[in-house]
Parts: C-alpha cells; sequence; structure tokens
C-alpha cells in the first residue's frame, strides 16, 4: 500500500489551465524558482484553439504531492482563474500583454474616474504603460493611492484627486487643476458608476436617483469640465463605460440600464457635437468582467458565475485588460477616426452566447 501512496504523490496533476502558453510559463518558472517542479502542456502550435470545450488550454501540471503549496504560491502570483489580480493586469506585466507599442500615448494625460479599482484601475495601468499620465478621480482616496503607486512605479506622473462625480462645481475644479497641473487633458474615461440588483417595483426613489446621478449625471459633469482642456490641447478622446444591457435592458437593473442607455446616447450626441473641436467620443461596451466588483454583486452574488461564464462563445468572462485595450485603441492615434462608436468587449456573449446545439459542446 506504501508503494501505491508513493505512485499517487508522484502522479501529475492539474493546477491551472491558461488561455494563453506565456501564462502558463510565466506561472511555471514561478514555481520552479520556488523549488517547485512544474510542466506546461500545450497543443503542438502552443496556440488555443477558443472554443466551449477549452480541450486544448496550456495546462499546467505539478506533482500531486505539491499541488496545495502551488497552488498558495500561484495565488500570490495573481495567476489562477478567478483571480482580481492577474498577471497581464499588474504593472509590471501589461507591456508583456500588450499588442500596443509602449509609446503610442507617450506625452498625453488622461483623466479616469473610478480609476483606482476594478475595470478603472486596469484602464489606468495600461494607459500608464502606454505613456500617459494620469489623474485618478474617485470618491475614496484610499482606493485611489494604491492604484496611483502602481503607475508612478512605471515611471509616470499620476494625481490623485478626490471628487464625487455627482458634485458638478467639484467635477469642474478638479479637471480644470489637474488638466492645468499637468499641462493640458487629452484622454477622458468615464468608469465611475454605481449598481445593485434590485426589482423594479422595490426600487426606492433615493436608489434610482444615485445610481443615475452617478452615472449619466457624472458622465455629463466630466464631459462638460473637459471639453475646454481636451480643446486647448489640440483635441482629445472621450470613451466612455457602459455595458452590454443598455441595448436589450436587464432584469434588476432598470436603474443603470436606463442610465448607461442614457450614457451612450450622450456619447453620440457629443462625438457630433465636439467632432469639430477635434474632440471624439466612443463608447465601450464590457460584458461581465472577472474579479471585478460587479462581478461579485450582480452575478456571484447570486451563484450564477458559471452559468454566465458557459453562455460566452469565447468561453471566458472578460478581464479588466480586454476592456482596457478597447479603450486603448479608440483613445490611440489607432482610432483617429473613430467617433461616436460602441465597442462591445464580451467575448461574443451578447450576440447569441446562450444556445448551442449539443455536438457544439
Ligand atoms: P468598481 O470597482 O466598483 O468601480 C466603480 C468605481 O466608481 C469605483 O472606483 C468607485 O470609487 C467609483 N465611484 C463610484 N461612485 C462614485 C462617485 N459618486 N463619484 C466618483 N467615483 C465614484 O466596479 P467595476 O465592476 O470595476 O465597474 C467599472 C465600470 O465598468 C462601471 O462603469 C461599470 O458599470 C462598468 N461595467 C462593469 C462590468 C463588470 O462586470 N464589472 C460589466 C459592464 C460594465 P470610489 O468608491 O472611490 O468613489
Amino acid at each position: 500500500m506504501a508503494g501505491d501512496e508513493r505512485r499517487d504523490e508522484d502522479e501529475e496533476v492539474e493546477l491551472a489551465s491558461f488561455d494563453f502558453v506565456h501564462e502558463a510559463e510565466l506561472a511555471r518558472g514561478f514555481l520552479e524558482d520556488a523549488g517547485i517542479p512544474a510542466g506546461v502542456v500545450a497543443d503542438p502550435a502552443g496556440q488555443i484553439q477558443f472554443g466551449r470545450g477549452f480541450s486544448s488550454r496550456p495546462r499546467l501540471l505539478v506533482r500531486r504531492e505539491d499541488l496545495e503549496e502551488a497552488r498558495s504560491l500561484l495565488r500570490e502570483l495573481g495567476s489562477l482563474e478567478g483571480g482580481d489580480a492577474r498577471a497581464e493586469d499588474s504593472s509590471s506585466e501589461v507591456l508583456k500583454a500588450s499588442p500596443f507599442r509602449p509609446d503610442l500615448l507617450e506625452g498625453r494625460v488622461a483623466l479616469v474616474t473610478g480609476g483606482g479599482t476594478g475595470i478603472g484601475r486596469g484602464i489606468s495601468l495600461w494607459l500608464a504603460a502606454h505613456g500617459a499620465d494620469l489623474i485618478l478621480a474617485s470618491r475614496n482616496r484610499d482606493h485611489l493611492e494604491p492604484a496611483a503607486e502602481e503607475i508612478r512605479a512605471l515611471g509616470r506622473t499620476a494625481l490623485v484627486r478626490p471628487v464625487d462625480v455627482r458634485d458638478p462645481e467639484r467635477v469642474h475644479e478638479v479637471v480644470r487643476e489637474a488638466a492645468d497641473e499637468l499641462g493640458g487633458l487629452h484622454i477622458v474615461v468615464n468608469n465611475a458608476a454605481g449598481n445593485f440588483l434590485a426589482r423594479a417595483e422595490e426600487l426606492s426613489v433615493g436608489g434610482w436617483r444615485a445610481v443615475v446621478e452617478i452615472v449619466l449625471d457624472g458622465t455629463f459633469h466630466v464631459c462638460r469640465a473637459a471639453f475646454e482642456p481636451l480643446r486647448d490641447s489640440g483635441g482629445g478622446a472621450v470613451v466612455n463605460i457602459t455595458t452590454t444591457y443598455v441595448e436589450t435592458g436587464a432584469a434588476f437593473m432598470s436603474h443603470s440600464g436606463a442610465a448607461k442607455a442614457g450614457v451612450l446616447n450622450l456619447t453620440r450626441s457629443l462625438a457630433a457635437e465636439w467632432g469639430p473641436h477635434g474632440i471624439r467620443v466612443n463608447a465601450v461596451a464590457p460584458g461581465l468582467v472577472e474579479g471585478t466588483e460587479g462581478a461579485r454583486r450582480l452575478v456571484e452574488s447570486v451563484g450564477r458565475l458559471s452559468e454566465f461564464e458557459a453562455s460566452v462563445p469565447l468561453g471566458r468572462l472578460a478581464r479588466p485588460a480586454d476592456v482596457a485595450g478597447a479603450v486603448l485603441f479608440l483613445a490611440s492615434p489607432a482610432g483617429a477616426h473613430i467617433s461616436g462608436a460602441h465597442l462591445v468587449v464580451d467575448g461574443g456573449e451578447s450576440v447569441g452566447g446562450k444556445f448551442s446545439l449539443p455536438e457544439a459542446d
């Protein structure tokens, strides 16, 4: 029996699977540095073939006896599926994961509302990693400082500005002063939002107002305050973060859906109005983004995460880096002739990911 146990201990088991071979190799190197032998198994071309089965996703294997220790080490690296600090989102890894030139936004100044947490943090890091200096704005300084530190570690400037986007005077003051301090303003990302699940018939007037005021009024206040600095900096780009259900509506999110639909219309109106001033205005609609407050509050809290993930044709939830890449594209010269667009980043979920024939599984 002892011999059998020994063989079990030596057996290789799967620790984690990844979308890309370089992610799996990064994790393997990290484990081996810590003295844990590990191997990566991938298809011969080293590519994933996205599909519903994921049979060819690169897998990281370790000896069963090392499994627990490897798991906790990998958690530190932030590489396990579902972690909220994935390797490609950390400041040191952004450029490795990015297909864009590192100097793409050199000399640009960007304002990101809600830029200290979740998707906003991912966007801020990506903009900074490609050369931009940042103004991070939200209510809570403690949410902003850690992201600002990550940005400074990249050698960029990061100003932290506590502001409630519902307060137009404070927004105006913050946007104008920060733009003056950094010598202009070129990119604005309206990412701040609030949301929660509520039956419409039970939603309080205060709850409705809070969401609409943060999402729709807040986006308008920031856009209005940013207009002159953007125009006077020679033009610029606004990217508003919406959501996939602006087009469809969504049960229990009437407040958020209505407010975000308003943001989409505002995006298009401003694109029409501000184009002659050289200001492009676009929107990015993320699907469900893993490891974020939104995913926790709206889907994980009601136990529907795996069901939702299974409905995404590309086979996984979005990540902050996916959304950040879309924002970077629209904000950069790559998007120079794009204005009024609504770019969906959801792995195909909103165009029919909910149904598949059995043989497609
Ligand atoms: P999050 O981490 O909760 O981000 C929301 C941010 O908004 C926080 O940093 C918060 O910072 C800031 N904020 C909230 N109220 C504010 C106010 N009154 N004034 C200024 N800042 C305020 O959530 P997230 O999930 O990353 O979502 C980010 C954006 O993506 C939102 O626009 C959301 O609607 C959109 N989105 C998310 C998902 C998803 O799956 N997570 C999907 C589609 C769209 P403070 O607390 O410091 O104010």
